[in-house]
């Protein structure tokens, strides 16, 4: 199977964590997410871990919480000694709902209302990742209002092309997300912000792309950014003593798909970082990264019905099951590829070849195209893998379809943690 987690049982039937997924089929209905707290925990360790092997436990690990945020989601990370990313005041809200500690917490985002800013920092949220001159400002005014300092990062394109490996004059120019290096900007709000009243600069922020499977940008990256650190000290005589390296490591999707071990990045990158910093006579600065598909998507696999089966003769076959686009729009948004299995009958071959059709009144709502597939029947339970990233956080009610529930598996126990929406919840709001 795609990962350890999902085995198979004498029945042919799908396990995830131990627990059967026909039976939580069978109990919960479909459609549904089921998460394995067990994989989401041991992802953590293993970042965490990796740290405290290769840069001497002189960092924190941040977990991008818009890639699956919910309660006992922020619970868990809180019991993992985690970090927390949020990029809006809803995750921010979940977060402090559970007790998070606030001072873990980094508010990121291309804009952030007054709001936000004010929300945030009224409850001491530890870092907040500055965007751009206008929020620079923003922030100053709220900050000085509240009586508060505000602990800030910037966000900073570093030109780095993750897919070229290459630093790229005008590539990453073109983005909505921060300043540029290579046209000084993010030189000049760096300067700007240290004469500031009520901000206190702490470090820079880079985040380079997503499912990245080559460590090579991310090494660039840090290179790239230690040299700004060290421009800044020499020209304008200010330690910068932070720098967070952002998330973007690579899971697997499909068998083919073959991530670096997480423990890699942090033995090359740290080896950077050392090396780069000796070379500029900078101190090691402390170390944020900030994995969220990584730790998540593994974890999860989402569970849906076959309605109908429809076979069009030198066409394809086209399996209509009961999501779709409402509660996985990563196909319909950038073809996002996925593994399929028929989760009653795990054991046998894969022997169609199928598209797997959502239930949403758009044609171009599928989960997928040309999935090789157990031969598919009305009634089986199909299990898409690795779904718990960037899947139940992009959720709609889109047809007005409630949202399906999660399920926490651990260890051959399963819980729901966030319920089926109703269909009273989908007219709550409605006056
Ligand atoms: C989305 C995001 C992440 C997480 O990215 P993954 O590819 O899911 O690891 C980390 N940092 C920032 C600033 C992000 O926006």
């Amino acid at each position: 199977m795609l990962t350890d987690n999902l085995t198979i049982n004498e029945n042919g039937h799908l396990l995830i964590g131990g627990v059967d997924t026909i039976t939580l089929a069978k109990e919960c209905g479909t459609p549904a997410y089921v998460m394995d707290e067990g994989v989401i925990r041991e992802n953590c360790r293993r970042f965490k871990k990796s740290i405290d092997e290769y840069y001497d436990g002189k960092g924190l690990v941040c977990y991008a919480n818009k890639v699956f945020c919910c309660k006992a989601m922020c619970n868990i990370m809180r019991e993992e000694g985690m970090g927390l990313d949020v990029v809006s005041s809803g995750e921010l809200y979940t977060a402090i709902s559970t007790g998070f500690p606030t001072d873990k917490i980094c508010f990121h985002g291309n804009n952030k209302t007054k709001d936000e800013i004010t929300f945030a920092l009224s409850h001491g949220v530890g870092r907040i990742i500055v965007d751009n001159f206008e929020e620079l400002e923003r922030l100053d005014k709220i900050a000085g209002k509240l009586h508060k300092k505000a602990n800030i990062m910037f966000r900073v394109k570093p030109g780095i092309d993750a897919h070229t490996h290459s630093f790229v004059q005008t590539g990453q120019i073109d983005s909505k997300f921060g300043v540029a290096l290579e046209t000084g900007e993010a030189f000049e709000i760096i300067k700007k912000a240290i004469t500031m009243e009520n901000v206190v600069l702490k470090g820079v922020h880079c985040h380079i792309g997503s499912q990245i499977f080559d460590i090579s940008p991310f090494e660039l990256a840090a290179k790239v950014m230690l040299g700004l650190i060290a421009k800044v000290r020499d020209e304008l005589g200010y330690t910068i003593e932070e720098l967070n390296l952002g998330g973007g490591f690579g899971i697997k999707y499909l068998e083919e798909d073959n991530p670096p071990e997480y423990d890699e990045y942090m033995k090359r990158v740290a080896a950077t970082v050392n090396k780069t910093c000796e070379e500029y006579s900078l101190d090691r600065p402390f170390i944020y990264i900030e994995p969220g598909r990584s730790i998540a998507g593994p974890a999860g696999i989402t569970l849906y019905t076959v309605g109908s089966v429809k076979e069009i003769p030198n066409v394809r076959t086209y399996v209509a099951v009961d999501g779709g686009m409402a509660d996985n729009p990563r196909y319909a948004l950038y073809q996002s590829e996925y593994t399929a299995v028929v989760a009653n009958k795990a054991d046998k071959p894969k022997d169609a070849v199928v598209t797997l059709a959502g239930r949403c009144c758009e044609s171009g709502d599928l989960v997928g195209e040309n999935m090789p597939l157990q031969t598919p029947e009305e009634g089986d339970v199909i299990a898409v893998l690795a779904t718990g990233a960037y899947n139940y956080s992009m959720s709609s009610n889109y047809n007005r379809l409630p949202k399906p529930p999660v399920i926490m598996v651990n260890n051959g126990n399963a819980k729901i943690v966030v319920k089926r929406e109703t269909l009273d919840d989908v007219i709550r709001n409605d006056l």
